[in-house]
């Protein structure tokens, strides 16, 4: 059955690093016969300027239909001043939040050949590879009741941290599932000490655990957690986290392989659709100059081809092609350790190369 693409490029470097990972789409759909329909829209500031709205009708609506949705990033200072209903930034909230996408999965791995653009001592580094499994649509980003009173004195805001049992028994069982797949280690991450609601999520996950008696759980609090990932980021195989801690958490696992630009990300509802996109955003200071790195984005497609769109084997090739991208020695500007690097438009063309070749 045709499975439906949907591409967002959105803003800045999105629309760079998109082209890219498209050009490797379309070179696989066709030379390996794949049966796909794709659709290209903007969103974020670019939809904003052209049509008053970061996320169209016409968006939404296209991605609820889709199986797999690529998206670039959004953002930029250009639009930082608007409303947050106008923010391009609202159009990603909006997404996840209206696609379910509940289950973000976010790997961090180091390719030992650039174990030297991490800012950790190689011995602490080599070998890195975490999956964080963040929940994506509930917790303190979407709790309600939430608000800034002006009205007396003093002022204040708040917001409220909520996850019901389902939601943390969904979240884990993505999170358990890929333990078996990969190291069978899971370690679930909260602030039980302070906190109800993650008391509350330790004793489900606890309970849980029973399930699964062939992955070892282990709990942390989430400020440890951000000291372990530096101190010793080698004992973690799987990490699951609230939406809070996991944004936190993955983004400093992210730095730890020395560049956001390799990273890719998958966010999953409960039917294996989902969303890709790299995990950095749109880079005003480079976008324009066709230097961004593109394998977070084309890892992405990867991550779609192998969880939403049955082409596991492609997906394969295309991590296969990465690998050799990076140990045949190129390199971009970002992990590059001299002025010898590949453009945006070099790199698809490279991995596009290698894979013909294979
Ligand atoms: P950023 O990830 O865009 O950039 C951080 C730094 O990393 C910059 O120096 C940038 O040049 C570099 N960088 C990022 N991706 C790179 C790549 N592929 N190749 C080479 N270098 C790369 O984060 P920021 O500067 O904090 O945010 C910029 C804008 O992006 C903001 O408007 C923010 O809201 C938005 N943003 C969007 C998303 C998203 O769409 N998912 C995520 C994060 C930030």
């Amino acid at each position: 059955m045709t499975k439906k693409i949907l591409i967002l490029p959105g803003d800045g470097i999105g629309q760079e690093v998109t082209k890219s990972a498209v050009e490797v789409l379309n070179f696989v759909t066709e030379k390996f016969n794949l049966a796909f329909s794709i659709t290209s829209l903007e969103v974020g500031g670019t939809a904003y300027d052209k049509c008053g709205s970061p996320i169209p009708d016409e968006v939404l609506k296209s991605a609820k239909e889709a199986d797999a949705v690529l998206f670039g990033a959004v953002g930029g200072p250009k639009w930082d001043q608007l409303e947050w209903d106008d923010r391009p930034e609202n159009a990603l909230l909006t997404l996840r939040k209206e696609l379910n996408l509940f289950a973000n999965l976010r790997p961090a791995f180091l390719f030992d050949e650039l174990s030297g653009a991490s800012p950790l001592k190689e011995s602490v580094i080599k070998g890195l590879d975490i999956l964080i499994v963040r929940e994506l649509t509930g917790g303190i980003y979407f709790g309600e009741p939430r608000g800034v009173i002006d009205d007396v004195k003093p002022n204040y805001a708040f917001n409220t941290m909520i996850y019901n049992e389902d939601e943390i028994t969904r979240i884990a069982k993505v999170a358990f599932e890929s333990a078996q797949k990969r190291k069978g280690k899971l370690c679930s991450v909260e602030k039980a000490n302070v906190l109800e609601v993650s008391k509350f999520w330790r004793s489900i996950v606890t309970e849980m655990s029973a399930d699964y008696p062939d992955v070892e759980l282990s709990h942390q609090l989430a400020d440890n957690t951000a000291m372990q990932l530096v101190l010793n980021p080698n004992q973690f195989d799987v990490i699951v986290a609230s939406n809070l801690f996991g944004d936190i958490l993955s983004d400093i696992a992210a730095t730890l392989t020395g560049s956001i630009g390799m990273l890719p990300s998958a966010s999953l509802d409960s039917s294996f659709k989902g969303m890709y996109e790299p995990c950095h955003g749109s880079a005003p200071d480079i976008a324009g100059k066709n230097i961004a790195n593109p394998i977070a984005m084309i890892a992405s497609l990867s991550m779609a081809l192998r969880y939403s769109l049955n082409a596991e084997a492609i997906s394969d090739k295309i991590d296969a092609a990465i690998k050799k991208f990076v140990q045949n020695g190129y390199r971009t500007i970002d992990i590059a350790t001299d002025d010898n690097f590949l453009n945006t438009s070099e790199v698809s063309k490279k991995i596009i190369n290698i894979i013909e070749n294979e």
